[in-house]
């Protein structure tokens, strides 16, 4: 009895083993690196916080706009770069959080002034009252474990003026039920939405993370054609966790993208 549970278990450890391993190299072994590419322009800093990638924005009045808030809960990374500006955790004004997974929202409680965005789907994943939903966090961990608040639940195509700052979100559900899209500045920022991988082709959600990877990709050609009034604007495209293509570049590699994969 005990050996066939032993053997059992075994056989779950190797499997969880290859699930996490494979995961891993599929995210990290085939992508570029979080900050490749050429810098974003418009005096956007990008904060690497390990594996995650935080945008930081200075606007009129000398306040702070972060599109999400790293992995690190005690908010160093993103800590450092307001020192070396000269700002404390009280100059952040909003925090546009992309998704509810915590490497993007590591450390949004540590700015107690901001104002919380992120689509209204995506309020009770953040708060932690709605499940993910995705293979990997049905196994490990169906809610948000570091809830938080959205202060303000965005509409799809919404844009948002902070300090002069012009925000628009899309919503891209699929990886998370709430996931989002920004664009600000002439980027557009993708967070989990969709990855650069190798000769900078374009790869979906990823499947074991996501809520529905197929949506997630079926989000990406209506974001395509809600933007395409705005294809001349876009400099450039940058992911979380695989750096920035051009903007031409990353529209081109993205249309072809859903093109091939897209249900419809
Ligand atoms: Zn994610």
């Amino acid at each position: 009895m005990l050996k066939t549970i032993l053997k059992v278990v075994g056989v779950l450890v190797l499997l969880f083993g290859l699930l996490i391993g494979g995961t891993i190299f599929y995210i990290f072994g085939l992508n570029q690196k979080p900050r490749s590419g050429p810098a974003l322009g418009h005096g956007i800093e990008q904060i690497a916080d390990s594996i995650a990638t935080t945008y930081y924005f200075e606007v009129k009045g000398g306040k702070v706009v972060l599109i999400d808030a790293g992995l690190d809960t005690t908010g160093a990374p993103i800590l450092a770069a307001l020192k070396a500006h000269g700002k404390t955790a009280d100059d952040v004004e909003a925090i546009f959080i992309t998704h509810a997974h915590t490497d993007h929202t590591g450390a949004v409680n540590v700015f107690k002034k901001a104002k919380v965005y992120a689509m209204k789907d995506e309020v009770g994943v953040a708060a932690g009252t709605q499940p993910y939903g995705s293979p990997l966090a049905n196994i490990f961990a169906k809610t948000n474990p570091m809830p938080f608040k959205v202060t303000n639940p965005l509409s799809d195509q919404e844009t948002i003026d902070v300090d002069g700052l012009k925000v628009t979100a899309y919503a891209v559900p699929g990886h998370t039920p709430g996931s989002g899209v920004y664009f600000a500045d002439g980027v557009l920022f993708v967070g989990d939405a969709f990855s650069i991988g190798k000769n900078h082709k374009i790869r979906g959600p990823v499947y074991l993370f996501s809520t529905n990877a197929q949506e997630g990709i079926d989000s990406l050609a209506k974001l395509l054609k809600e933007l395409e009034p705005r294809y001349k604007e876009i400099e450039f495209i940058t992911s979380s966790h695989s750096g920035t293509l051009p903007g031409a570049e990353g529209l081109a590699a993205l249309q072809e993208f859903v093109k091939e994969h897209a249900s419809k």
